[in-house]
């Protein structure tokens, strides 16, 4: 069976920092290698969206500015896509886009952004910017999740994310809100180094730009899954692919992480 998935991408001209497109280009190559067709729908601000027939929504990073430009829009299509995650549309939100998935983001200029509330989290600026490397381990909390991978025998292969941060908010979780995983090098959502993202069905809120899935291999594959799910209602088996590049790049970003310095904010 020729099997297909639709991704949504989000504002692609407002929302796009720190090599987030990079996230569609992988998808996109993956869904190729896996013989997945795999169509690519861009929604910029008043642009009509049909989130039924969406499969994978993604929304980058963006500086307040770009985050301004796009809430109110985001707000109008929040209720349709909180419908669409509740009935198993996969989400992957990098930064900016995390936070206006959450409550609300109060800017570091007083004013607050309203979110669409799909993760029970909210954010809020700090005085100073949380930039670095960061790995994060997904396997302690959201192991509900997690793909039990056939792909890999190293646990740590699928259940570790690698990528790089840069953000002034803070982003608090509520007491339904869960995280993407706790943080093994890095600031993470608060800048403590404990724990970072969120996770809501088959949502993905986290800071990790890079671009995150060209060197998580197993995550981009998790999601093509989730689509999959989504779209055809039953789990499809891909056939595993060569990761052996992404892997390296994997365990040089960890490298990096480990040797840089990162003074968590107490
Ligand atoms: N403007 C937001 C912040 O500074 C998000 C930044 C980003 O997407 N990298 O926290």
């Amino acid at each position: 069976m020729n099997y297909k998935i639709t991704i949504y991408h989000m504002y692609p001209d407002a929302m796009n920092l720190y090599g987030d497109y990079g996230n569609i280009l992988t998808l996109q190559k993956r869904c190729v290698w896996h013989g997945v067709d795999c169509k690519i729908v861009n929604i910029s601000v008043g642009d009509k969206a049909h989130f039924e027939d969406c499969d994978l929504l993604f929304i980058g990073g963006g500086q307040d500015r770009g985050q301004k430009n796009i809430a109110d829009d985001l707000v109008m299509r929040g209720h349709k896509i909180k419908e669409e995650i509740d009935k198993g549309m996969a989400a992957l939100t990098i930064c900016g886009g995390f936070q206006l998935f959450g409550k609300y983001f109060k800017m570091a200029n007083g004013s607050t952004l309203e979110g669409i509330g799909v993760f029970d989290a909210w954010t809020e600026a700090g005085n100073k910017r949380l930039v670095g490397n960061i790995i994060v381990d997904c396997r302690k909390t959201s192991s509900d999740w997690v793909l039990k991978s056939r792909f890999q025998s190293d646990e740590t292969l699928h259940t570790t994310l690698v990528g790089f941060e840069n953000h002034s908010g803070r982003t608090y979780l509520g007491p339904n809100g869960k995280p993407l995983g706790t943080v093994i090098k890095g600031y993470g959502n608060v800048g403590d180094g404990t724990f970072e993202g969120a996770v809501y069905k088959n949502a993905f809120g986290t800071y990790l730009h890079g671009s995150l899935l060209p060197k998580n291999p197993w995550f981009a594959d998790h999601l093509i899954l989730a689509a999959l799910k989504r779209r055809y209602d039953t789990h499809i088996d891909l056939k595993p692919l060569d990761d052996s590049l992404e892997l390296e790049a994997h365990e040089f970003a960890k490298t990096r992480a480990y040797t840089a310095k990162t003074d968590t904010i107490k």
